[in-house]
């Protein structure tokens, strides 16, 4: 059994050494071996300064001496890194009273007392107090949920001083913006996850709401039970102004703060989807007619200033409901939803609106001074709440619509109808065709004879035939417009011109169709590629057609584009020999000084006035009129669609030399062409 004494010295958990006052260790006690720096063997009998660093050394001999001069020291403390880590002793220095038979000097208990937990909870709580003093507001409560304590950047935020809020609970920052159901979320997640986060608007002080970011942890006690709440905050309001004002600046239009195509669009989808409104609605696309040629005349500044114009007109005309957005450069849209369960009844007050409008926008625009005048168009379509409507393809219809508006004379509304979509299927699949016909050159050029008042044949006119495998002859009239509006004219002309040279070339070698020139019918836009006349030499050059028997069909459209190009060009054409006939001569708006300066060779009447000219004296008097100005110019004059003697012999009086007509031929393949000329000349000599 262990004596009184030494059970007392196991009882202590500390180190305890017997030192001298210059440090030797001359005995020690420790149940905790660990925390010694080095096995026992290794210090007894050395001094401290021998067996531990300098500066722990220096701490440790501090402490004896001040025990030496005052018979006790405590607190000192120092750190030691043991191979179980570092850890933190707390020094207590006390002399020991000279025994009888010792050798008189002076001795000291020395106790190290490891206090490391205490240094690390203490370093903890540092750290602690730190972060809670961060930009983040803090609140601790108690389970209870009543607040104990509250942070620098809480006050910052809130407005509230810190013992203004203890002793109360969060719901003095109630905002009212929330309803039961957002706490009963909030607390179901605390409870369950033992934490919550989200966006959270709450009341500062001044009364004024704001949004926070919130985050809120449980504490959990040693049996799990929620000791306390944590939560750290954010005022998040600069974050949503600025998510506000890239919203507006995504959904509106910068020059006429309308909302944008994206917002109508968003507007549609809520009407559209709105599963209990099975009432009609309509959707009005409105574009400004010839915008581009405004803004070319007075220059964009002036142009943004009639759009914002206009949509302040636009907006005077809703009545509430509707909803007015600017989708693009100068078109707008008007989603009128809720027109009733009757379609008529929707359909005319739809009708009532739109026509408000384009009355509103009729009204001159005052721009620098001067009164401008605008129409625009209107596109219509109506959808109800019963149908699945896709938003794009509405968007499309009434585009479309639009496009029929302009296309009948602008100023104008139209409504869709299905028809405007199988019809532009119709041109689409047309077009396609035609391209690929151009790569396939399924194209044909017929030969219709050009001949004297005594049927002499003077030459023919080359006339393009398209005979689709499937949809069989297209009508000439048809492809070649839109070959114009496409720009497939460009390489269908060049095909067209290379197989009528190759075609004159043919006939010089032949007895009677060697004088014979060629008309060709060029297309405005053709001849206004840059390189048309080199392009037309090269072909000249590459089949050795005789230039002096081509002869180009100009329309009048030419003349109103660049005058002093297309003069040009006709001049350098004509100087290799090339003639040029006025097609169509009637029908366009040619002012007769221009005509005057192009070198031309000869006029066509158009064959809407020859059709006529027995029965309508007006159409009698054009081709009088141009007959008499070809002769004054003298140019030659030639009537096309001559169908009947009759006609012939008015014309003859007229005093019209040379003609075109179903009268003498229809146009014919080069065979029956060539066939003919033989038969003709054989029957004129006879
Ligand atoms: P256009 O140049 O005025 O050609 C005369 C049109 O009148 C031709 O129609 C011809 O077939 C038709 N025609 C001739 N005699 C008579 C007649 O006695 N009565 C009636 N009613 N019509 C007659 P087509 O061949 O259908 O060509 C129509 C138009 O297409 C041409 O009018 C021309 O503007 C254009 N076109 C034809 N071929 C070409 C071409 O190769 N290039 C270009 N750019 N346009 C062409
Ligand atoms: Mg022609
Ligand atoms: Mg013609």
């Amino acid at each position: 059994m262990l004596n009184h004494f030494q059970a007392l010295l196991d009882a202590i958990p500390d180190l305890l050494f017997e030192v001298g006052l210059d440090g030797r260790i001359y005995d020690f006690h420790s149940p905790r071996t660990e925390l010694l720096a080095m096995p026992a063997e290794q210090f007894l009998g050395k001094r401290i300064a021998e067996v531990l660093p300098a500066a722990t050394a220096a701490i440790c001999m501090g402490a004896i001496e001040e025990a030496a001069r005052l018979g006790r020291s405590s607190g000192a403390v120092y750190s030691l890194e043991l191979p179980i880590g570092t850890r933190w002793f707390e020094l207590s220095v006390s002399a020991i009273a000279p025994e009888a038979g010792s050798d008189g000097n002076p001795r000291f208990v020395f106790l190290s007392r490891d206090v490391s937990f205490r240094i690390q909870a203490e370093e903890e709580m540092r750290i602690a107090a730190a972060a809670f003093e961060s930009e983040q507001g803090m609140f601790i409560t108690d389970a209870d949920t009543t607040i104990l304590k509250s942070n620098r950047a809480f006050t910052r935020i809130t407005g509230y001083g810190k013992e203004e809020v203890l002793g109360m609970t969060p719901r003095i920052f109630s905002s009212g913006r929330h309803g039961p159901g957002f706490f009963a979320t909030l607390w179901t997640s605390l409870v369950s996850n033992g934490s919550w986060q989200g966006e959270i608007w709450n009341k500062r002080k001044n009364g004024e709401t704001y949004p926070q970011w919130m985050s809120i942890h449980a504490v959990r006690d040693a049996r799990g039970d929620t000791s306390n709440y944590v939560a750290s905050f954010s005022d998040i309001s600069l974050l949503k102004t600025a998510e506000e004002q890239i919203e507006s600046l995504a959904f509106s239009d910068a020059l006429t703060s309308l909302p944008n195509r994206r917002h109508l669009i968003v507007k549609m989808q809520q009407v559209l989807q709105s599963p209990d409104d099975q009432s009609h609605g309509a959707l009005a696309v409105v574009d400004m007619d010839d915008f581009k040629s405004l803004n070319e005349t007075v220059g964009q500044a002036w142009g943004d200033q009639v759009l914002q114009q206009v949509a302040q007109r636009l907006s005077a005309c809703l009545t509430g409901k509707e909803s007015l957005a600017r989708i693009g450069g100068d078109s707008f849209a008007l989603l009128l939803p809720n027109q009733g369960l009757d379609a008529p009844e929707a359909q005319r007050h739809t009708e009532q609106v739109v026509d408000r409008m384009l009355a509103a926008l009729r009204l001159p625009h005052l721009l620098a001074g001067a009164n401008h005048h605008r129409t625009a168009s209107i596109g219509v379509v109506m959808f109800d709440g019963a149908g699945e409507q896709d938003i794009e393809d509405l968007l499309k219809r009434s585009e479309l619509a639009t496009h029929q508006a302009k296309a009948t004379g602008r100023n104008n509304f139209r409504f869709f109808d299905p028809k405007m979509q199988s019809d532009l299927h119709a041109r689409i699949a047309l077009v396609n065709d035609l391209r690929d016909a151009i790569a396939k050159q399924e194209f044909q050029l017929l030969f219709q004879p050009q001949v004297t008042q005594n049927r002499d044949w003077t030459g023919a006119e080359a006339l393009l035939r398209w005979n689709h495998p499937v949809r069989g002859y297209v009508p000439t009239t048809t492809f070649i417009a839109l070959a114009e509006e496409t720009g497939l004219i460009i390489p269908l002309g060049d095909w067209v011109m290379d197989a009528a040279c190759e075609q004159l070339a043919q006939w010089a070698g032949h007895a009677v169709l060697c004088d014979l020139t060629l008309s060709v019918n060029v297309s405005a836009l053709q001849f206004q590629q840059g390189d048309f006349v080199a392009q037309t030499m090269a072909v000249l050059a590459r089949t050795g057609a005789r230039p002096d028997r081509l002869k180009m069909e100009l329309t009048e459209s030419l003349m109103v584009a660049d005058m002093e190009c297309t003069i040009g060009k006709m001049h350098a054409l004509r100087e290799a020999g090339v003639r040029f006939s006025l097609d169509d001569f009637g029908t366009g708006f040619s002012s007769l000084s221009h005509l005057k300066r192009l070198p031309l060779d000869q006029l066509k009447i158009d064959q809407s006035f020859v059709r006529n000219i027995l029965t309508d004296n007006n159409d009698a008097a054009i081709a009088k009129m141009v007959i008499a100005l070809g002769q004054s110019m003298g140019l030659e004059v030639m009537a096309e669609g001559v169908e009947s003697a009759d006609q012939c012999t008015a014309l003859v009086a007229l005093g019209c030399q040379s003609f075109q007509g179903y009268l003498f031929s229809p146009p014919v393949q080069g065979q029956a062409f060539e066939a003919l000329a033989l038969h003709t000349q054989a029957a004129n000599c006879a």
